[in-house]
């Protein structure tokens, strides 16, 4: 089956705390496995980047879900694409936790015309290899405990 990837950004709701973003990724993690879905998903500033990939019928699926989510808004998709093969190996969704993108400038100069992080000005790809190398910086967390220590 042919294998798709889709990227897209969003927007935290004001009132979505830590705690959520630990609460979306864990579920998210558990429930991607089951729908052999592989991707990261980047939280910065209140600025959520996800990239997903699996079959065509499940990327779907989720996405319209993800659409309608209240906690978050504005969601924008960046990328929907056929694809050779798989960017994320593990069969979990990877949350990538950077309470500043300060942090990560150094990766994000590589990508972008500009130093405000914003992710609508990168492409898909641009958003993939981001999402890469931030993964392989080994800052991916998934408990809350790991969260809240990082963003003091
Ligand atoms: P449940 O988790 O039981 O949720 C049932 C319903 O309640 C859904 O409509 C959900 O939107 C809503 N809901 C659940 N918790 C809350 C809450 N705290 N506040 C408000 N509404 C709530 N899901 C994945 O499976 N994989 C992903 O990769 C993924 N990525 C996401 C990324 C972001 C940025 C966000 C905001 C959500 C993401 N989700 C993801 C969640 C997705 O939108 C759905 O909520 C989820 O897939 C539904 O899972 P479920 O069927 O097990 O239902």
């Amino acid at each position: 089956m042919q294998l798709y990837r889709l990227v897209y950004y969003s927007e935290a709701a004001p009132e979505l705390g830590l705690d959520d973003v630990a609460h979306i990724a864990e579920k998210s993690s558990k429930n991607n496995q089951r729908r052999c879905l592989t991707g990261s998903l980047l939280y910065c500033e209140g600025k959520f980047l996800q990239a997903l990939e699996g079959g065509i019928r499940q990327i779907n699926n989720l996405y319209r879900k993800i659409m309608i989510d209240p906690r978050h808004i504005n969601v924008s998709l960046i990328e929907f694409s056929p694809i050779q093969k798989r960017a994320f190996e593990t069969w979990d969704m990877s949350l990538v936790f950077f309470p500043s993108s300060q942090e990560f400038l150094e990766e994000y100069i590589k990508y972008s015309h500009v130093t405000e992080f914003d992710p609508m000005y990168l492409s898909g790809s641009a958003c993939t290899e981001l999402l890469k190398d931030l993964l392989q910086k080994r800052r991916h967390v998934t408990h809350l405990a790991d969260i809240q220590r990082r963003s003091i």
